[in-house]
């Protein structure tokens, strides 16, 4: 049966629970074994698609085109392994499930309760994704204390009593604060949180506690005698230049040790020398690149923490420091204000979005890419503004537009296919998930790619509109991805052009520190080469 690693935040929200989970993920791993990750989200919401980027940051998107939380982006990236609609539940879909079954009459006429009803329906989720694997990693959302995450800690609980602690693992995350006053790290905080869990009923098994500076052999003692801890199982998780470094820390800390130990499981040598070289990439490159992320939400940078990430990961593989250069592209619409923001910068990226905010900017700033020969990469709505702006300038269709943003426009070069039989099969308007791509021969992305076929993850619900092929074709555009049908423009590129490529999917959720997008990587190479040349 599978070990069941359970990871609880104490303390505050906000301190890498999805990181923690994905470090302890990559080490398991790497000592061999499978290793699956499933995150509890204590929300309402069914899923959090329909959330507000503002809000709860980017909707992480997995093949089978399941709308996740952006914890799963980190899972994916540290374990390297794609995750499906089992990795990922909330209250809202946990409640929908048991409702459905109360209306079927499954429940004979009982009272259904939170428990044992909700509690159930939550171990048949972790119980499920266990099959078939070694370790089973659950991170419990929210924070120790919240009303919402209760039923979740009851599950966990529960099923420690079900399976054993031989085969269950309490991993809880807190806090010890540095109080500049004292001059001192205080580990009242963490004390305070565990017995706030142990009031529930759960005895933490290791503690990863968060500080600012690394504590000493006193710090551990109190926190272990007041925690009920074991002090070797009190791992101090001292903050790291970059989060690829948490795993490390952790693997100095001897985390897998004592896990394989909990476990009784054999522990294997871990070879660290691939993400080594990754940590040193990013923390000690001295050539720097500068890359100006166009979009709406850019004061929430959580909103685009995929697109972050990938462009982390292609600058580290070319050793290049990255500089992002956030860019509201609602405050920047006017050429002036466009060529100010944008003048210094070596590569422009507008990633996804919705909604007709902020549109005009991006259509400007593409035209800016374009004409001044600065390596343009789009994403999604990115691609859409990129056809929109050519469709315009080139092509002289001054009213090209999407229909998203304007219903009644005259060129809805970007538009919604009524006849879409793929968005029929989806059961809804979104085109979600992973798609096979076709690439054009002798084009850059063909080259870029060094395929024929490709598959890449979409989130978007409108397309470009074939009746406007050909004139844009004729003008200068080329399609360099189409599915296999011949039937929806999938990638754009303009040859005439050291970089200007436009993708409909999202090729940043497939993007790994260890094997990074093919896109990105180039696209960050072409922004470096030219600034070298300038
Ligand atoms: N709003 C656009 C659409 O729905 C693009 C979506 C996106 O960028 N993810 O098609």
């Amino acid at each position: 049966m599978a070990k069941h690693i359970f990871v609880i935040g104490g303390v505050l929200s906000s301190l890498g629970k999805g990181i923690a989970s994905s470090s302890i993920g990559l080490l398991m791993k790497k000592m061999g074994y499978n290793v699956v990750m499933q995150k509890f989200d204590p929300y309402l919401n069914v899923d959090p698609g329909t959330m507000s980027p503002f809000q709860h940051g980017e909707v992480f998107v997995t093949d089978d085109g399941v709308e996740t939380d952006l914890d799963l982006g980190h899972y994916e990236r540290f374990i390297g392994i794609p995750l499906n609609k089992n990795s990922n539940s909330t209250t809202g879909q946990i409640y929908e499930a048991v409702l459905k079954k109360e209306r079927r009459g499954d429940y004979l006429g009982k009272t259904v309760q939170v428990i044992p009803h909700v509690t159930n329906e939550i171990k048949n989720l972790i119980r499920k994704i266990g099959k078939d694997n070694d370790i089973v990693i659950t991170e419990i959302g929210g924070t120790v204390g919240d009303i919402e995450s209760l039923p979740f800690l009851e599950a966990i609980r529960q099923f420690r009593m079900d399976v054993g602690i031989e085969n269950s693992l309490f991993i809880y995350l807190t806090y010890v604060p540095f109080i500049k006053a004292a001059g001192e790290l205080k580990t009242k905080p963490t004390q305070h949180a565990t017995t706030k869990l142990r009031e529930i009923g759960i005895q933490p098994d290791i503690l990863l506690c968060r500080s600012e500076r690394l504590f000493n052999d006193e710090i551990r003692n109190k926190i272990a005698l007041f925690t009920n801890v074991q002090k070797s199982r009190v791992i101090n998780a001292v903050d790291v230049a970059t989060i690829y470094e948490v795993p490390k820390v952790f693997m100095q800390a001897n985390l897998h040790e004592k896990i394989c130990e909990h476990f009784h499981l054999t522990q294997n040598k871990i070879d660290f020398s691939d993400w080594d070289q990754i940590i040193d990439n990013i923390k000690n490159s001295e050539k720097e690149v500068t890359i100006a992320v166009c979009g709406k939400y850019v004061e929430h940078q959580d909103a685009y923490k995929s697109v972050g990430a990938a462009l982390i990961h292609a600058a580290a593989a070319n050793r290049m420091k990255l500089n992002i250069k956030w860019v509201d592209s609602e405050k920047t619409f006017s050429s002036e204000e466009i060529e100010k923001q944008l003048i210094d910068v070596d590569g422009i990226l507008i990633p996804g979005g919705f909604g007709v905010r902020g549109i005009d900017g991006k259509i400007g700033i593409a035209r800016y890419a374009r004409e001044n020969q600065i390596p343009f990469f789009g994403i999604c709505l990115g691609l859409q503004i990129a056809v929109i702006e050519f469709a315009q300038n080139v092509c002289n269709l001054k009213e090209a537009y999407s229909s998203e943003f304007n219903e009644e426009c005259q060129h809805p070069v970007i538009d919604l296919m009524e006849d879409q039989r793929y968005l029929e099969m989806m059961g809804g308007s979104m085109r979600l998930g992973a798609y096979p791509c076709k690439l054009k021969k002798n084009t850059l992305t063909h080259k870029i790619y060094g395929r024929k076929e490709i598959s890449e993850r979409h989130r978007h619900r409108y397309e470009f509109n074939n009746k406007y092929r050909e004139i844009i074709e004729k003008n200068g555009m080329v399609i360099s991805g189409i599915s296999p049908d011949d039937f929806l423009v999938e990638i754009i590129e303009i040859p005439d052009h050291p970089f200007f490529i436009g993708v409909q999917f999202h090729p940043e959720f497939k993007s790994r520190p260890d094997k990074v997008q093919p896109i990105f990587r180039d696209f960050i190479k072409k922004a470096a080469k030219l600034k070298m040349n300038k």
